[in-house]
């Protein structure tokens, strides 16, 4: 079973999907040298990519060059089919911290030949999660400080204001193709400051109102 905790609740919560947006802050699809899209760019993780505080990130052997992406997660708690963006924050029920791992050695091969990105996306360990906090406990959740530090030097700092498509637009966008079902997940895009880790070194992520997640990488 792949769970994860929603602060307040006495059972934890299975994970169906993890849909993920991809190029939603201006600053990091321009250092990787993409176009900022019109519309959403989605990819979808199993909940086999998931490990939890204190898990290692397992890089696989195929590739040389694994990167973090700080991400907020947003956990959604009813059904969600053809949502309105007006009405999509009552699907809502948590937010916690992902980090998307990508292989953006393999994500470029596979970019180049037009193929899915699952490989580098959606491998074991490839979603590091914390536990989530219930939403009422987040006023704004597109005014949260979202840090990302490899062994203590800052790699990522930046706030969710910076998010193009905000997370209402992309409830409404997803479930016009995608039903949401309770306990799963929305991966909301990283900030600029993307980069490599290699074995041996220790993530930590940190989002305001939420707290802290830290993984190490093997
Ligand atoms: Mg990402």
């Amino acid at each position: 079973m792949h769970q994860i905790i929603l602060q307040g609740q006495s059972q934890p919560i299975t994970v169906g999907k993890i849909v993920c947006l991809a190029r939603n802050y201006v600053a990091h699809a321009k250092e990787l040298g993409n176009e900022v899209p019109s519309d959403p760019v989605l990819f979808i993780k199993p909940a086999t990519s998931m490990i939890m505080n204190g898990d290692a990130v397992v890089i696989p052997d195929y590739s040389d060059d694994c990167h973090h992406e700080v991400e907020l997660a947003v956990l959604i708690g009813k059904t969600a089919y053809k949502v309105t963006a007006e009405d999509a924050m009552n699907y809502v029920s948590g937010y916690g911290i992902a980090i998307d791992m990508t292989l953006r050695d393999t994500q470029a091969m596979l970019k180049e030949k037009g193929y899915p990105w699952e490989l580098a996306k959606g491998f074991d360990t490839s979603c590091p999660l914390s536990d989530f906090v219930p939403a009422n406990k987040i006023k704004d959740p597109h005014d949260l400080a979202i840090r990302l530090q490899v062994n203590n030097e800052m790699r990522q700092d930046a706030n969710t204001g910076l998010m193009i498509r905000r997370i209402p637009e992309t409830i409404a966008a997803i479930t016009r193709a995608f039903t949401l079902e309770p306990g799963d997940l929305i991966l909301t895009g990283t900030p600029a400051g993307v980069g490599r880790v290699v074995a041996g070194d220790r993530m930590t992520a940190e989002i305001e109102g939420i707290g802290t997640l830290q993984v190490d990488v093997r």
